[in-house]
């Protein structure tokens, strides 16, 4: 099995692809001439253009050009309560009877931030943002502050935000920190956190960095080398809050001075939060003391908020999660059987409802894993799976919403046996 024989399956996959897409194509020339590489998200571009939604309801997305696809890949874990939860939409429209852009506080910002609260044991208090990277931006700075220390630990490979990439092609947008890398899951590396470290940001699995979970142990250590140092614990729990209803701080039974919040929880209205313990949040308090200002003209719009509070109070309680999980733990298991029997080199990762498709030999611990990924053969994988009506991340990431039923797993598992078939049949 060579590369080049991947290479050249993909092409003809992409051309027959654009060949069913042609106003994809025609309004992907557009956008092209007003937005440079005819995108405002680089995450959604996609080999050689995107085919551009049109309308979405439940698990499905139907794009320009009439075709329809089953959505597994849930906005890259923001679309949790499928394309059109009826409690967001009836609380969105309910607000903006009222009016928005107030420039004062109102009433959900508060039920939005006790129900955070309530279901988060390590958050006392929180504050809201309009994006997973800002949260994170704030608190970096919030713990900067409460330290008096500079030093950031991260994973190497780690995504927390559009200026927080720590993988390849990450480092010219970095926020200037005085970041340190270590490798995700080394126990070992764990004495290089000194008392000169503000803050330990890490994902309890890493998200975009693969769907790598952490290793209980490792998380244990983690905790105890911050208490050791003083260095704060932040947990990004932008994509993995949603593996219970206390986030999966709550399986790990670690507990982080600090956490960040985002994606699902506005049931796909624009979010952030990042919160946790009251004494280190008193920074923003004046009555505390607290020198902080938090700027942000958006942090309490009434849409998010309203939202916030219906997806968190009607929508995602343990009961709705504690399926999801297990839906997407047995669709890994079968994905994995079926990569197993395959002579192809797929690996499957991943936590509940969250997993990514690599093609490595395996196993995959951490980033430096993937490092010999075969990227012809993600990408052919990515367009055989598309041309069966199934839609993932080119990069192989596949988020379940609620709107994900067991026969659409089914399905999901067919046409990827499928695709394996036709794949190899070809080599
Ligand atoms: C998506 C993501 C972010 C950034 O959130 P945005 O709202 O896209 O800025 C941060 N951390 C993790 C783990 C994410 O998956």
């Amino acid at each position: 099995m060579n590369m080049s024989t991947f290479l050249a399956q993909r092409k003809a996959a992409e051309v027959r692809y654009a060949d069913k897409r042609p106003r994809s194509k025609e309004l992907f020339d557009r956008a092209s001439t007003v937005m440079p590489g005819g995108s405002t998200r680089s995450v959604l571009d996609v080999q050689p253009f995107p085919f551009r939604v049109a309308s979405a309801t439940g698990s499905q997305l139907t794009d320009v050009d009439g075709i329809t696809y089953i959505d597994f890949l849930g906005d890259y874990s923001a679309g949790l309560l499928g394309h059109d939860p009826a409690p967001v939409r009836a609380a969105v429209t309910a607000a903006l009877e009222n009016g928005w852009s107030f420039g004062g506080v109102h009433t959900d910002e508060i039920r939005a931030a006790e129900a955070i609260v309530d279901r988060f044991p390590s958050v006392e208090q929180v504050r809201f943002t309009n994006s997973g990277t800002e949260a994170n931006l704030m608190a970096l700075q919030l713990a900067r502050h409460h330290t008096g220390r500079d030093r950031i630990v991260v994973s190497d490979g780690a995504y927390h935000g559009g200026l927080l990439y720590f993988g390849h092609g990450g480092e010219a947008l970095l926020a200037p920190f005085d970041f340190m890398r270590v490798t995700y899951n080394d126990i070992d590396a764990l004495p290089a956190i000194d008392s000169t470290v503000a803050a330990v940001l890490i994902e309890p699995m890493m998200g975009a960095g693969g769907c790598i979970p952490a290793r209980q142990e490792y998380l244990e250590a983690l905790r105890r080398r911050c208490d050791e140092t003083g260095a704060l614990l932040i947990f990004d729990e932008v994509m993995t809050s949603r593996m219970s209803a206390g986030g999966l701080q709550q399986r790990t039974g670690v507990t982080p001075d600090l956490t960040t919040l985002g994606k699902y929880l506005a049931g796909g209205m624009t979010f952030g939060a990042f919160g946790g313990r009251s004494d280190v949040m008193a920074a923003f308090d004046p009555a505390r003391g607290g020198t902080l200002t938090h700027g942000g003209t958006f942090n309490n719009n009434v849409v998010s908020m309203a939202a916030a509070t219906a997806a968190l109070s009607e929508l995602l309680s343990e009961r709705a999660l504690s399926p999801l999980f297990s839906r997407g733990e047995t669709l890994r298991s079968r994905l994995s059987d079926l990569f197993h029997a395959s002579a192809l080199p797929l690996v499957t990762t991943g936590v509940g409802s969250m997993m990514a498709i690599h093609t490595v030999d395996g196993p995959v611990r951490g980033p430096h894993d993937l490092q010999h990924s075969d990227h012809e053969l993600k990408q052919l994988l990515f367009h055989e799976m598309l041309h069966r009506g199934c839609y993932f991340a080119p990069r192989g990431f596949i988020a379940l919403s609620l709107d994900i039923t067991d026969a659409q797993c089914d399905t999901f598992l067919d046409a990827m046996s499928d695709a394996i078939d036709a794949i190899s049949a070809s080599q």
